[in-house]
């Protein structure tokens, strides 16, 4: 009973508290934009909110594939005609994003590739359909990463071959997530979480406790498999659930797409990577999910600063060493 009236009496107390938790949930860059912060003024609590998702809307007005007048698309459209001499100058902002991209295609040996698109936008996943033989046999040559002739110093790109096609949806919302948390940061916030679909980054922590981010369960995504507690930095998962068909042959036909096939990446079911900033990790967790178990955890292994946890497509679970009890303990499981 004691302890009863004492639970009751703490929950009255963190009633108050708890009201100076905000946030906002929108829909933007095909995907849900969930904002949490920690803010004692109600008004610049919403204007933080406000920050944040116009920050969203401007990177999706540059960066999106399906407007015809961004950034991204004005490249698609210029880049294949253009060369050395008479190259498209693009935003410092683009050349940071296109010098990250192929920075995680050498280090993943092609597995991340922007050029995946290629072939991989004659993919429609709403629609079930799949590049016919002719598109793939035409168009697998015109994914790989050293056709984009970047000039990052003197902003400008070119394209090695006409039919070269880029799309960052593999690394832009992680960099939308870090730019969030920037504003925010700026803005003297010193707890909040901002996702974008599959990307998560954190200032600080829950306030004494850590957020506890979620990582699905592939084959029902609506159930939460594993709960990491995080503070601080980026969490990004990349899953074969996302956006997918199954064919007619039983196989599913999924948005992340190996570049040495120019088919749906097959091994894994969702990669997580665990790192100080979503543009990174947003790029890892899709390098990971195409190299596979083993590669993908070496990947990480050789790089300072992250972990992650992969499902297999059998629905094996795989830490990275950072992630894995100490010793004693898995001597006693
Ligand atoms: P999402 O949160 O959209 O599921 P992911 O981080 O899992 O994002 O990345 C999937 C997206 O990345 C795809 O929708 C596509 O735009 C892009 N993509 C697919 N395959 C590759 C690849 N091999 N390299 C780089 N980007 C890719
Ligand atoms: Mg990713």
């Amino acid at each position: 009973m004691i302890r009863f009236l004492l639970s009751a009496l703490l929950l009255i107390m963190a009633a108050p508290v708890a009201a100076e938790w905000h946030r906002d949930s929108q829909d933007i860059m095909g995907t849900k934009i969930d904002v949490v912060l920690w803010h004692e003024d109600e008004t610049a609590a919403a204007e933080a909110l406000d920050l944040v998702m116009d920050e969203m809307h401007r990177i999706n007005a540059h960066y999106s594939p399906y407007l015809l007048d961004s950034d991204l698309s004005l490249i698609n459209r210029l880049a294949p005609k253009a060369s050395a001499s008479d190259p498209v100058f693009i935003s410092k902002e683009m050349a940071l994003l296109l010098d990250k991209s192929l920075y995680y295609s050498r280090i993943t040996e092609g597995a991340f590739d922007i050029t995946f698109a290629s072939l991989g936008r004659y993919y429609d996943y709403r629609a079930e359909e799949t590049p016919s033989d002719t598109q793939r046999q035409e168009l697998l040559p015109a994914i790989d990463y050293r056709l984009v002739h970047l000039d990052a110093l003197q902003p400008s790109v070119y394209f090695g071959r006409p039919e070269v096609h880029i799309d960052l949806g593999g690394i832009a919302k992680g960099y939308a997530v870090d730019r969030a948390l920037a504003l925010l940061s700026d803005a003297g916030i010193e707890h909040a979480s901002v996702s974008a679909g599959g990307d998560t980054g954190l200032i600080g922590d829950r306030r004494g406790r850590p957020w506890m981010v979620g990582i699905k369960n592939p084959r029902a995504p609506e159930q939460v498999a594993i709960v990491l507690p995080l503070e601080q930095g980026a969490i990004s998962t990349s899953g074969d659930y996302e956006r997918y068909f199954i064919d007619s042959d039983g196989k599913r036909v999924h948005h992340i797409i190996n570049p040495s096939k120019g088919t749906s990446a097959s091994g894994v079911a969702s990669a997580s990577v665990i790192g100080p900033n979503a543009v990174d990790t947003d790029a890892l967790s899709t390098s990971v999910f195409v190299l596979g178990v083993d590669k993908g955890l070496a990947l990480l292994e050789s790089l300072p600063g992250y972990d992650g946890v992969i499902i297999s497509s059998a629905g094996k679970v795989h830490y990275s060493s950072g992630l894995q009890p100490p010793e004693e303990l898995q001597s006693e499981q």
